[in-house]
C-alpha cells in the first residue's frame, strides 16, 4: 500500500471559485431536471459578435495553428498598446502588453513575479474573491482595506495611507467594481495618486476588465492617465471577456514596466506558453474594429442594471446602494437574519435560485447577484427572491 498523496502547503489552503462552482453546480442542476434561476457567474449572456467569430475561423482555417510567440501575436500586442494610448490616454509600447490567457492568469503572473513571503497586498474590500487567493499563492499576504456600503464602498485617502506599511508592495483597484460595481472617478483616483507619491515601495495593478460597463452619466479613467509620473509603478489588467463577451476565449493582457512585463512573460514561457493562436486573431479583430458592438451591449446591462436595481429596492428588508458600473448588484439583506453562506445554500434549496454569498467578496452581510442575464431571468431571480423573503 503506498501513503497518502501529500498536497504542498499552497494547494492544502487553496480555496476553489465560488463563482465558477456556483455558476457550474446551477448548470448541473438543471440539465439533471431541476427549475433553476441562475445569477451567479458573471458572464455576458450575448453570444461573441459575429465579426469575431469569423476572423477567429478564417485564422484556424488558414493554418494559424502552431506556437506563437509566448507573450502574444506582435500585431495583437501593438494593437492592445495602440488601445491603452489613443482610449485610455496611458502612452503603451508594444513591449510593455503581454497577452495572457485571459484577465485572471495576468493578475496570476504578476502577483506571481512581483510578490514573495513577507509582502503584504492592500485590497479594498469587498474584493473579488480570485485576489486573495492569487496573493497567496505567491506567497504574501493580503491585507483589507474594509469599505463601507453606507460611503458607496468608497475608502478615504486617510483610510489608505493608515494601511500602508513598509512591507506594503501592491495595491490592487478594481473599478468599476466587482462585487460592488463601485467606480473609482477622476478625484478619487487624483486623492489615490497623492497618498502613493508618499510612499514609492507601493506598485498598482488596476483591473478594468469592466472599462466598458458603466451607468449612465460615469466615466472609466485610467489610474495610469491621471497620474502618469507613477507609470514606472502602475500596471493594468484587462481582457476580451467581459466587454466583448468573449468569456470562453481567454484572452487578457498585462500591461506596464517592461522589466516586470518581461520577467511575466518568462514565467508564461515555463508554464502555459502562448494564448491559443487563433483565439488571439479573434481578439486582434475585435480590438482593432469600432467599439459600436462593445457599446451596444454596455447599453443592454446598463438597462438591467437599472431593473435588478430597482426589482431590489421593492423587497423588503433589501438595501442596495447602486451600481455605478459593472454587472452586479451587491445588496446588503442582513436583516433576514442569515448569513450569506447559509442564505445562499438555502436559496438555492428552496426556491431554486443561484447567487453568491458575499462572504467570499468580504462581506458577509451582502449576496451578489449578476444582471448579465435577459430582463425575463431578472424578473424570474426577483420573484425568487421575493417569494423567499416572504416565507422567512
Ligand atoms: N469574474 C466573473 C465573476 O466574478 C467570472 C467568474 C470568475 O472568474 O470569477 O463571476
Amino acid at each position: 500500500m503506498s501513503a497518502p498523496l501529500k498536497l504542498s502547503a499552497r494547494a492544502e489552503g487553496l480555496q476553489p471559485s465560488l463563482t465558477l462552482a456556483i455558476a457550474a453546480q446551477a448548470k448541473q442542476l438543471r440539465q439533471a431536471g431541476r427549475d433553476i434561476c441562475s445569477l451567479s457567474a458573471g458572464e455576458p449572456d450575448f453570444d461573441t459578435p459575429a465579426f469575431i467569430r469569423q476572423a477567429a475561423a478564417a485564422a484556424l482555417e488558414a493554418g494559424h495553428t502552431r506556437y506563437g510567440p509566448v507573450a502574444g501575436e506582435p500585431a495583437l500586442r501593438e494593437a492592445i498598446a495602440a488601445k491603452l494610448t489613443l482610449e485610455n490616454g496611458v502612452p503603451t509600447t508594444t513591449d510593455q502588453v503581454l497577452v495572457t490567457n485571459g484577465g485572471k492568469q495576468a493578475l496570476y503572473n504578476l502577483f506571481q513575479v512581483l510578490l514573495g513571503p513577507g509582502d503584504e497586498v492592500l485590497l479594498p474590500s469587498p474584493f473579488w474573491l480570485s485576489y486573495p487567493e492569487m496573493v497567496r499563492l505567491a506567497g504574501a499576504e493580503p491585507r483589507l482595506l474594509v469599505t463601507e456600503a453606507a460611503r458607496g464602498f468608497r475608502f478615504t485617502p486617510d483610510e489608505l495611507e493608515a494601511q500602508i506599511r513598509p512591507s506594503t508592495r501592491l495595491l490592487v483597484l478594481n473599478s468599476p467594481s466587482n462585487p460592488t460595481g463601485m467606480v473609482l472617478d477622476r478625484q478619487d483616483l487624483e486623492a489615490i495618486a497623492a497618498v502613493l507619491r508618499r510612499h514609492p515601495q507601493v506598485a498598482v495593478v488596476c483591473d478594468e476588465i469592466y472599462e466598458f460597463l458603466l451607468a449612465p452619466g460615469h466615466c472609466h479613467h485610467s489610474l495610469a492617465a491621471v497620474a502618469p509620473d507613477l507609470a514606472e509603478r502602475l500596471f493594468i489588467v484587462n481582457g476580451f471577456a467581459k466587454g466583448w463577451a468573449m468569456t470562453g476565449w481567454r484572452v487578457g493582457w498585462l500591461a506596464g514596466p517592461r522589466p516586470v512585463i518581461a520577467a511575466a512573460a518568462a514565467l508564461q514561457s515555463q508554464s502555459t506558453s502562448n494564448v491559443c493562436s487563433f483565439a488571439q486573431m479573434g481578439a486582434l479583430a475585435a480590438i482593432t474594429a469600432n467599439r459600436d458592438c462593445v457599446h451596444a451591449m454596455a447599453d443592454r446591462f446598463s438597462a438591467r442594471r437599472q431593473h435588478l436595481s430597482e426589482g431590489l429596492g421593492r423587497i423588503p428588508g433589501v438595501v442596495l446602494i447602486p451600481p455605478e458600473g459593472a454587472f452586479y448588484a451587491f445588496p446588503d439583506v442582513s436583516a433576514w437574519g442569515l448569513d450569506s453562506m447559509t442564505l445562499c445554500r438555502r436559496l438555492l434549496e428552496e426556491v431554486g435560485l443561484a447567487v453568491v454569498p458575499g462572504l467570499a467578496f468580504g462581506d458577509d452581510r451582502c449576496i451578489r447577484l449578476s444582471c448579465a442575464a435577459a430582463e425575463a431571468t431578472l424578473d424570474d431571480g426577483l420573484d425568487r427572491l421575493a417569494r423567499f423573503q416572504d416565507r422567512l
